[in-house]
């Protein structure tokens, strides 16, 4: 071996122990895992602080009083455990729902079929006396263009797609549903309907309309139709009597408004790394929520268990290397302005933030986390895995991160979502019975504990800077 060699092999050793350092981990993780465990299974505040968000101020629409409310809560409750607290002012766009809606079938008979239908977050409203017309029901938007303008031109487009039953991630049951929902004004605007009604993104048969965002594009605004979610009892009902009477009337009125944007904020607090302070790491959910129900799993729990991060840290007298800060995104559901408000602010700062998580997939018991990370930081993930074994946590994958951690990847930051247990998640969402009661108090603090553990571990064991391959 010649002495550039053996300078090169002494290199290439040095890195592989770097590395090998990174996935180390020590008799004292697993001790501080479980001390995060037990505190956050019997000290922790995040039950109580739901039950204040969701008993006492309710659901937290963009631009509502209620959202307003829950940023001065959450930035109060955060201000007794962080260093520093900021609200970062954020355009976001106001929508009111207005008096309940009202919807039928009626048959050729003239007799009528009262259905649960709520407006979905953006429409317009329907003419005050309302609109009663033909339904045409299609399965997807494709199925438009092959009906044609004459068929479709004067009707209501009833989209009935039903979330796949056989996907086990059920998100990817709504990803594949979902835009019947956001498109589906759009796409039938184009075509002349007078209306859209979309089956509810619902795994399950219920009574409840779940409502969520939608668009009209690049639609032209004499061309915009209500829109509005149908419940799937009642979705697999107006199928069944059109294949009996495909002339019946549905009748909707709904009266929500659109109105312009207005200034609310995101919520951050954080604790001061002792050793890297400009290494930053994240742990949020969002902070506003659909207006139906009180927003308990979505995305009340997320916000909660970020708070709890912090709270468990601190409590168990647990001094950070690195930065770590909750932030609480505004607008989430109808907008993603908070999200990339703070993107655009820490890039602006030159702020480095090694890693980002996510809560927003329901308060249910905790699986693990899905990456968006490289194969290498993959690696020292897994290297981790071992110390979840003993609170069931085991998985651990690449996959989607979250919406509001999402503006944050351009600049090369390893972002990270909670996976709770998906199954139930969608008989709640955006629903009127997304609600206090339907959050179980053990699995949202196993969920907090889960998170604390990972954000622990980050914060220990930093990222694998890729620069050095
Ligand atoms: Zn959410």
């Amino acid at each position: 071996m010649n002495k550039l060699h053996t300078i090169g092999f002494f290199i290439l050793l040095c890195s592989a122990y770097a590395k090998a350092q990174l996935v180390q981990t020590s008799q004292a993780d697993s001790l501080m895992l479980k001390s995060i465990y037990d505190y956050s299974l019997t000290e922790s505040k995040s039950y109580e602080w739901l039950d204040y968000l969701s008993n006492n101020i309710g659901g937290r629409l963009s631009g509502s009083i209620q959202a307003q409310r829950a940023v001065e809560y959450t930035e109060k409750e955060i201000a007794k455990f962080a260093s520093r607290t900021e609200l970062q002012s954020v355009m976001v766009p106001k929508w009111t729902r207005g008096t309940p809606e009202f919807a039928y079938i009626q048959l050729n008979d003239f007799s009528t079929i009262n259905v649960n239908v709520c407006a979905l977050g953006g429409s317009i409203p329907t003419r005050e006396a309302g609109i009663k017309a033909g339904v045409v029901e299609v399965t997807s938007l494709e199925q438009l263009a092959q009906i044609g303008r004459k068929e479709i031109e004067g009707k209501i487009v009833f989209y009935n797609r039903p979330m796949d039953p056989t996907k086990i991630q059920t998100f990817e049951a709504y990803g594949g549903c979902v835009d019947q929902r956001y498109s589906g004004a759009e796409e039938a605007g184009k075509y002349g309907a007078v209306g859209v009604i979309v089956r509810s993104m619902n795994l399950r048969l219920d009574d409840y309309p779940h409502t969520g965002s939608m668009s009209y594009g690049d639609l032209d605004v004499e061309n915009y139709i209500p829109a509005a979610a149908i419940s799937t009892n009642d979705a697999e009902k107006l199928h069944t009597y059109l294949s009996l009477d495909k002339n019946l009337q549905f009748f909707l009125k709904q009266d929500c408004t659109v109105w312009g944007d207005v200034e609310s904020y995101n919520v951050i607090g954080e604790i001061k790394g002792t050793k890297y302070p400009n290494e930053v790491i994240i742990v949020g959910g969002h902070l506003d929520s659909w207006d139906l129900g009180d927003g308990s799993h979505d995305d009340g729990a997320g916000v909660v268990q970020s708070m709890q991060v912090l709270e468990t840290l601190k409590k168990l007298d647990y001094q950070p290397l690195r930065t770590i800060r909750v932030v609480l995104f505004m607008n989430e559901e109808n907008g993603l302005k908070g999200a990339r408000e703070y993107a655009k602010q820490a890039k602006a700062k030159n702020e480095n933030h090694i890693f980002a998580l996510e809560s927003d997939a329901g308060g249910f018991s905790p699986r693990g986390f899905s990456f968006d990370a490289t194969e290498d930081q993959m690696k020292v993930v897994h290297s981790w895995k071992k110390l979840f074994k003993p609170y069931l946590i085991h998985y651990f994958e690449k996959g989607g991160s979250g919406a509001d951690v999402g503006p944050l990847k351009d600049s090369g930051t390893v972002l990270a979502g909670l996976r709770p247990d998906s199954q139930r998640y969608f008989d709640f969402h955006h629903a009127a019975n997304d609600t206090f009661d339907a959050v179980n108090k053990r699995e949202l603090e196993l969920g907090a504990a889960t998170m604390t553990s990972l954000i622990y571990l980050f914060d220990q064991y930093g990222v694998v800077d890729n620069s050095m391959d």
